[in-house]
């Protein structure tokens, strides 16, 4: 989809609402509004407001129109909306905090409605009607700014990881932006000259016309409006350390049962879900929900009870003083809680192959359900991964696909693989097995894979499979490190809990009690979701785990108080 430019057709409005991006309020709705704001008259061309500012009201149009734009004012401008009577302006981030990214401009004399946008958050939570329809116009109309590409520039070539971590962020927190390669973009050279910036300075982020040379995460959040900023020194009941599904629940629940809950993240929210396209297997949603819709509404929801969300706030550190749990965080602030929820998930290994991401949630899964499978029915497809998760997999696959090119690096399928497996594998003549062979080039276009090249890595030869999917399970990789030696960890650096952790801490484990389900080897300090050992790997079990912590902090803080005046009266 490509954005308008000025004096756009209706035609192109009623393209984009398709996305249900402009609902109407009823006059039901508007009186009821009317009683937290007040009406204002504009002249034709007057700014309400411009990109990159705070959104301090919720504007309703009454009368006349009112006209919303991204690049106002430059050569890129694209109008957006036009809207009459009835609508609303704005778009999440008016929910969230975030900075505007657009500009609204009365397109004639217009009446309109200006509450208060706090009064806006307010009403939302106790008005499900129209909480509901703020919010999926909102959602939708952030949906429309990520694909027109409006928003932040951010400019550096596709070989610097600093290009690379800059692009996640953004897109790992949906914020409206368009990457210019420095590599391949015409353009990129001459925009990068007239703001007097040399390539060596890249990668560079442009917003409302100033340059900020290579920021770091936390300096773009801040300038973006979102919750960053750490507290130099803060004391809660409850820590959550990662904000993917089994952090947001914790902080959902925690925060709603009256638990004082600060939740950090070094990236954004919705964690691993938070970058699936559609998830269809998530308990409630029939026709399946965006990891980012879910994200969002969850966040938002969190934040509704009271939880205190942080992102870009990596935890690089834990440490135990005077009976806290002490997270320290990598631009050197320290946070205390009474205790703590390990939620930093994991992160699947993934191929060292060019042109991955291109492919990633269209063709390239990490998972094998009859999600994924369902997208190549009839089709061929390759699966790269040697141990159990590959061998159930290409047996599932084989009864959809036409083909499964199972690819191991080594000689011995039955090396990391169950010997049940192996066998039914060998028997299987929809699967044909390629020893010592990895990927070296994925083929297609527009996101679809049409074919993966392949070689064998002992005599070198090539081969061009035909394949609409390709499926990788080499393993996942803990986010631990930022526990060092702290907590019990599995052989593969996964967080241990319930009895086993108890028993790893080498005697330390002296409560009183026992470990709790979700209690790691140091009692108050849960872990939930993919970081724990044993944990199922999935969406609906890290929400469950989430949820179940924030049950289990309770009793545990109940169980130390009377452990405390047990030990006190027995001394
Ligand atoms: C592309 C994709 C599609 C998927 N589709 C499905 C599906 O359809 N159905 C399903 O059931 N499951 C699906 N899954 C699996 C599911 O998303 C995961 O099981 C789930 O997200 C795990 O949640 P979590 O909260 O435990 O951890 P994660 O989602 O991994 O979240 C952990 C969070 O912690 C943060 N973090 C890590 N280290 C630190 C640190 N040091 N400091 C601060 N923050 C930190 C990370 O930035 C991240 O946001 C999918 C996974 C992927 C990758």
């Amino acid at each position: 989809m490509t954005g308008a430019r000025r004096g756009a057709t209706d035609t192109f409005e009623e393209t984009l609402d398709l996305y249900g991006a402009f609902p109407r309020l009823s006059d039901y709705q508007v009186r009821a509004l009317e009683q937290h704001g007040e009406r204002v008259h504009t002249a034709p061309g007057e700014v309400l407001f411009r990109e990159g500012d705070d959104y301090s009201c919720f504007w309703v149009v009454l009368e006349g129109k009112v006209a919303t734009y991204s690049d106002y004012g430059s050569d890129e401008e694209m109008q957006i909306a036009v809207h009459g009577a009835g609508r609303f302006l704005g778009e999440l981030g008016v929910l969230t905090g975030q900075a505007a990214f657009l500009t609204a401009v009365a397109c004639e004399p217009a009446e309109l409605l200006r509450v208060p946008v706090d009064e806006l958050r307010k009403l939302v939570t106790q008005d499900p009607v129209l909480g509901d329809l703020v919010l999926r116009a909102y959602l939708a109309r952030r949906s429309i700014l990520l694909e027109v590409g409006a928003g932040l520039r951010i400019v550096g070539s596709c070989f610097s990881p600093d290009t690379r971590r800059l692009r996640e962020f953004a897109a790992r927190n949906r914020l409206p932006h368009r990457w210019i390669d420095l590599e391949e973009d015409q353009e990129a050279e001459a925009l990068l000259n007239a703001l007097g910036v040399s390539p060596q300075e890249t990668p560079v982020v442009i917003w409302r016309g100033s340059v900020l040379r290579n920021p770091s995460n936390a300096e773009l959040a801040r300038v973006i409006g979102l919750p960053s900023k750490v507290p130099h020194w803060a004391d809660c009941d409850l820590l959550v350390v990662g904000t993917g599904p089994a952090g947001l629940a914790a902080s959902v629940y925690g925060a709603s049962e009256g638990l004082r809950t600060m939740t950090f993240d070094a990236i954004a929210t919705g964690g691993q879900a938070g970058t699936s396209p559609r998830i269809e297997n998530y308990l409630g949603f029939p026709t399946g929900i965006s990891g980012s819709e879910l994200a969002e509404r969850a966040t938002l929801q969190a934040e509704k009870f009271g939880a205190h969300l942080h992102l870009a706030a990596e935890a690089v550190g834990l440490e135990y003083r005077d009976g806290h749990h002490v997270v320290l965080f990598d631009d050197g602030s320290a946070v205390s809680g009474h205790a703590l929820l390990i939620a930093s998930g994991a992160r699947y290994r993934k191929l060292h192959v060019a042109r991955l991401d291109e492919f990633e949630g269209h063709s390239v899964h990490y998972a094998a359900t009859h999600v994924e499978a369902h997208t190549c029915i009839g089709d061929p497809v390759v699966v790269v991964g040697g141990g159990n998760s590959a061998g159930q997999s290409s047996l599932f696959l084989a009864r959809h696909a036409s083909l499964v090119h199972l690819l191991i690096r080594h000689e011995d399928l039955g090396r990391d693989m169950s010997r049940y497996l192996v066998n039914e594998i060998e028997r299987d003549p929809q699967i044909h097995v390629m020893r010592c062979t990895e990927v070296r080039e994925l083929v297609g276009e527009h996101g679809v894979l049409n074919a993966v090249v392949a070689q064998n890595t002992r005599t070198g030869e090539r081969w061009r499979l035909a394949a609409r999917a390709l499926f990788v399970f080499i393993g996942a990789r803990p986010h631990t490190q930022w526990l060092g030696d702290q907590i019990a960890l599995d052989d593969h650096a996964f967080v241990l809990t319930g009895p086993a952790a108890a028993n790893a801490s080498n005697g330390g484990w002296d409560t009183g009690r026992e470990a709790l389900p979700l209690e790691t080897s140091r009692p108050g300090v849960f872990a939930a979701g993919d970081v724990r050992a044993g944990s199922v790997k999935r969406l609906a079990s890290a929400v469950g785990e989430g949820s179940m912590a924030v049950r289990l902090v309770h009793e545990h803080l109940e169980k130390s108080a009377h452990w405390q005046i047990h030990a006190a009266v027995n001394a």
